[in-house]
């Protein structure tokens, strides 16, 4: 795995408002808290999310936006950014891949953390079709395209967007983790940027101890012991 002093620099690619904060938030707060830089791209505004929909597809997306922005705060994140996709139609085209790699060559992360791209046989949820698209499109963009020079030509030629290797990539929300993070310290700060998507997880009763208890479970899992919280990944080599 790469080294923790290796990290300078984390891009976070996941499909909707809330995927980065249930996938990764509390590995992203301990990542700021030792300087590293973390961006959010999320490639739908979430526009078909949400419970009451007292809001057309553009009310929800902008009101999904703001609870992104405000969640990314709450764990140390300033720079987040939207590709805008309509959500639940993303296919990991070839447009999509030019649009990550775009923001891989301009963020050059060390490590981008994005959706499993398989299918979870043992847990559907995670296994959303935007998310499985975006993992795969975001794995195309890590390998081959963002470090090869000659795919998306015009990156460079129009935007002087030069070559970027992202050196390792980790997957969440697959049946096959091999990477656990202990996230007890920053557990607070992930259910506060949980509760900050205000139109998803209000009127969800318990949602706190639901956290809680899947969070607490993995880090069972993982042999953390009791009392603990993890966040659980696959780590895949890109170097
Ligand atoms: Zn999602």
């Amino acid at each position: 795995m790469l080294p923790e002093s290796e990290i300078n620099r984390v891009l976070v690619v996941t499909a909707h408002p809330d995927d980065a904060d249930f996938g990764s938030a509390g590995s992203v707060a301990l990542f700021v808290d030792k300087g590293v830089e973390v961006t959010y791209l999320l490639v739908t505004d979430g526009d078909a999310g949400g419970n009451e929909r007292t809001l057309d597809n553009s009310g929800m997306a902008e009101l999904r936006r703001k609870e992104q922005l405000a969640a990314a705060k709450a764990v140390g994140v300033a720079d987040v950014r939207f590709l805008g996709y309509p959500d639940g139609q993303v296919v990991p085209s070839l447009e999509l891949r030019r649009a990550i790699a775009r923001v891989i060559r301009q963020v050059r992360p060390d490590l981008v953390i994005t959706h499993h791209p398989d299918r979870n046989y043992q847990f559907i949820a995670p296994s959303h079709p935007d998310h499985r698209a975006v993992g795969g499109a975001t794995l195309d963009a890590v390998y081959p395209d963002a470090r090869n020079p000659y795919a998306f030509p015009e990156l460079i030629k129009e935007e002087g967007l030069e070559a970027w290797t992202v050196r390792e990539v980790w997957l969440n929300g697959g049946s096959t983790p091999n990477h656990w993070v202990d996230i007890t310290e920053s557990m607070d700060r992930k259910l506060a940027a949980l509760q900050s998507h205000v139109s998803q997880v209000s009127h969800v009763e318990g949602f706190t101890d639901f956290v809680r208890s899947r969070f607490a479970a993995w880090a069972e899992q993982a042999g953390l012991g009791e009392g603990r919280y993890a966040e659980g990944f696959q780590v895949v080599p890109t170097a």
